[in-house]
């Protein structure tokens, strides 16, 4: 990996309050678990997807979908901390082409260097809070392959794993607590400039 990951990953977390409930909602493809454990856990999520973000990421499914690819990326945004909880905030995602066959794409380390060195492409300094694929058709879940992907590349606290399945419209996220997959509690967040409500 380069160095410049293991640096960042070693950022320590901002004090910053959470998006405010009203500007967070949940997503039209959270399966039923999802929206469990967001209404559960609303007040205060460990996970929060910027609008911008999430619409970036189910186009790319959806696109995938249409040339039956699985589509991968890395969620970027930032590291945030308050009153000693911890929450990631995706702002923006990077992507690259993958030599995909229909399902299963490995997510070898060449792919993932591909996504580091796109990185350079980008004029913030957004660090990596997690990475997404699609499942096209065949639901969300956590994979061996994917399990090996996340203890290898995003095994930080705040490091989440996005599955998308475009075919069935479903959305699940996921992170590895002491080596085991759980589901993570997340939430869309509509900043002030998006709220479809306010014009
Ligand atoms: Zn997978």
């Amino acid at each position: 990996m380069p160095a410049k990951i293991t640096s960042w990953n070693e950022s320590r977390p901002r004090e910053r309050p959470p998006p405010l409930e009203e500007r967070i909602s949940n997503h039209r493809w959270f399966t039923d678990r999802m929206n469990e454990i967001y209404h559960e856990n609303r007040d205060f999520l460990p996970l929060y997807v910027q609008r911008i973000a999430e619409e970036k990421m189910r186009n790319h499914a959806l696109e995938g979908m249409r040339r039956s690819h699985e589509v991968m990326g890395l969620m970027m945004g930032g590291r945030f901390e308050w009153q000693g909880k911890e929450y990631a905030m995706t702002r923006d995602v990077v992507t690259t082409e993958l030599e995909a066959s229909e399902y299963h794409v490995r997510f070898d380390h060449d792919a993932l260097e591909g996504l580091f060195e796109s990185l350079d492409d980008l004029d913030f300094d957004y660090s990596i809070v997690g990475w997404y694929h699609s499942h096209p058709g065949i639901g969300c879940f956590m994979s061996d392959t994917d399990i090996s992907t996340q203890e290898g590349a995003f095994n930080m606290p705040h490091h989440s794993a996005l599955v998308l399945d475009p075919v069935r419209r479903e959305m699940e996220a996921y992170c590895l607590i002491d080596g085991k997959v759980e589901t993570r509690p997340m939430g869309i967040y509509w900043d002030l400039h998006q709220d479809p409500y306010r014009g």
